[in-house]
């Protein structure tokens, strides 16, 4: 019998959590939302894209959403009283450094497991939720040692597609050659991508560019860190907890972990410039910019995304061509 999907797209929501509750977790990818199906105004368009894959959804037995931006907040309520399926909003606290924020986000993830029994789950052991865990822990270490073996848009994808469909969709055949490595080393940076947004990966090849660190929330950034299982031997939910817990992200006060957490990656990848990659209406990265540039030595071009119409406007392939022939 096939598994009942839970959906969501916030990097804070475990997979390992729902699958040990016996469910298929499902980050969704959404299209833009050309006609949009709930119209919001002065809305993020990812946000709008979401809300659009969520009410249309056959799929889904559930919808889980998250705190972390103030749209995505709202959105919770127009998705709940738009569409009959049952939702979840999962408080993630911004602060981070008090031992309280963290012990918040793992009851929150009790809670939610709750929630998930309430769906017909079952609440795991400590033995099915460390299999599964080192399960998902395996097939995350795979993926990220496959990162020169695929292209940027192939690895970028894999990546998506993991957290999407799960380890069986992943295509774990890697090509016989390694892909050519040339190019001008770029970052991008920022929110999440939408479906349409990965052919931007071989455009920049095509320029001449070569994304050699995705840090977007769908790519390498949105990937929590490698279990411990040790740590908390008898407590698994805990280790499951404290290494979702330190995701970097923008929306962090103060957010020094995602600053931190990038230094690390430019250093490792020779990176020669960053493609700030935000949308329009989304506060959150659009206060970043000035102190991205700040921060960095590196060149910076801050893209302004309105990604209700399909593809990226001609405006911005222009802007990305410039930047990327600028480097060379
Ligand atoms: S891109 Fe910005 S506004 Fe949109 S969901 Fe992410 S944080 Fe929220």
């Amino acid at each position: 019998m096939k598994k009942k999907t839970i959906i969501y797209t916030c990097p804070y929501v475990p997979a390992e959590w729902i699958a040990a509750h016996g469910f298929c977790p499902s980050r969704i990818i959404p299209k833009a939302a050309g006609n949009p199906i709930v119209p919001m105004e002065g809305v993020c368009p990812y946000v709008q894209a979401f809300v659009n894959q969520v009410t249309t959804s056959r799929e889904a037995t559930a919808v889980v959403m998250t705190t972390v931006c103030d749209q995505m907040r709202r959105a919770f309520d127009i998705v709940t009283s738009s569409c009959k399926l049952p939702g979840f909003l999962m408080n993630i606290p911004s602060t981070w450094q008090h031992v309280g924020a963290q012990k918040l986000y793992l009851e929150e993830l009790k809670r939610f497991g709750r929630f998930l029994v309430t769906l017909g789950g079952k609440t795991p052991s400590n033995k099915f939720l460390t299999e599964i865990m080192l399960e998902y822990n395996n097939a995350r270490s795979s993926i990220l040692a496959m990162r020169k073996y695929l292209t940027s848009s192939q690895y970028s994808q894999t990546i998506a597609t993991f957290n999407r469909d799960g380890k069986e969709a992943v295509s774990w055949t890697l090509p016989k050659d390694k892909p050519p490595m040339a190019g001008t080393s770029l970052a991008i940076i920022g929110g999440p991508l939408l479906e349409e947004s990965f052919s931007l990966f071989d455009e920049i090849e095509n320029y001449g560019g070569r994304i050699v660190l995705d840090a977007t929330e769908t790519g390498e950034r949105g990937i929590c860190g490698h279990f411990d299982m040790d740590k908390h031997q008898d407590d698994p939910l805990r280790e499951l907890a404290d290494t979702y817990f330190c995701i970097p992200d923008v929306f962090r006060r103060p957010n020094n972990r995602l600053y931190d957490w990038l230094k690390e990656q430019l250093a490792n990848r020779e990176v020669r410039g960053i493609i700030l990659w935000r949308y329009m209406w989304c506060d959150m990265w659009h206060a970043e910019v000035h102190r991205l540039k700040k921060w960095t030595e590196l060149p910076v071009l801050d893209i302004d995304v309105n990604a209700n119409e399909k593809g990226l406007s001609v405006r911005t392939h222009l802007r990305i061509q410039a930047f990327v022939e600028m480097l060379q």
